[in-house]
């Protein structure tokens, strides 16, 4: 199954999220909505987005100033920005594209026009997307070319383990419930009971060999990937 590019819609004005919400949908991407920057940063921090179409004029944080947060933070700075705007003047386009957006549209816009835009942001982004890689302690990642390795040393993972790993180490540290896990590996539409996570998990540890224990229990919480096992 092929997962759905996610895009994140910073928006206030509810009517044109939603239009460009069903729109995505219908022409095969998983739009998510948030009405302002505060929103918009909680829902990244929690899964990175493949694209941000970012509304200029937003109550609170400008898109301006989201846009440039967002390229200056390393773990947002590939995400293509796409700056929606009212404006048409040319010293505001020139801004956003400064403050680091990938291309701008001005408002009102086709359809057709917004999905070729996307379609175009996602395109010149790919390369970095799939170069991307991650390591913690000496487990290293390369998404590039799905190689695992610990102590430079390659690992063989199966594709869900490897899925499961690569989400633990994009959000190391952090604790994930199973159901979270579920969400983010498997994808909301499957069925699948939470001891399926438990199973993988189980299995990724075996494949990780010493840095097995890496991938810790959080008893009544779920999982973590720490770089300091406290069995270690
Ligand atoms: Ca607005």
């Amino acid at each position: 199954m092929r997962k759905l590019p996610r895009i994140l819609i910073v928006e206030d004005e509810p009517a044109i999220a939603e239009l460009i919400a069903v729109n995505l949908r219908h022409n095969g991407f998983q739009p998510i909505w948030v009405a302002d920057g505060d929103m918009a940063q909680r829902e990244i921090s929690e899964v990175l987005p493949d694209a941000i179409l970012l509304d200029w004029m937003l109550p609170g944080h400008s898109g301006l100033l989201l846009a440039r947060r967002w390229r200056a933070d390393p773990r947002t700075k590939a995400v293509p920005i796409l700056m929606i705007t009212a404006r048409g003047d040319e010293p505001d386009k020139i801004a956003g594209l400064d403050a680091g957006a990938d291309d701008y549209i001005t408002k009102p816009f086709s359809t057709q026009e917004l999905l070729a835009r996307i379609r175009a942001v996602l395109r010149r982004r790919a390369p970095e997307q799939v170069a991307d890689s991650v390591a913690i302690g000496e487990l290293r990642l390369d998404a590039a070319t799905h190689r695992v390795t610990h102590r430079a040393q390659p690992l063989k993972l199966g594709p869900t383990e490897y899925k499961l790993l690569h989400f633990l180490m994009k959000h190391s540290e952090r604790v994930h419930s199973r159901g979270q896990l579920l969400d983010k590996i498997w994808g909301d539409h499957v069925y699948i009971e939470e001891r399926t996570v438990d199973v993988h998990v189980k299995r990724l540890r075996e494949a990780l060999g010493d840095a097995g224990v890496m991938v810790e229990t959080v008893r009544g919480a779920g999982y973590r990937l720490t770089s300091q096992p406290q069995s270690a």
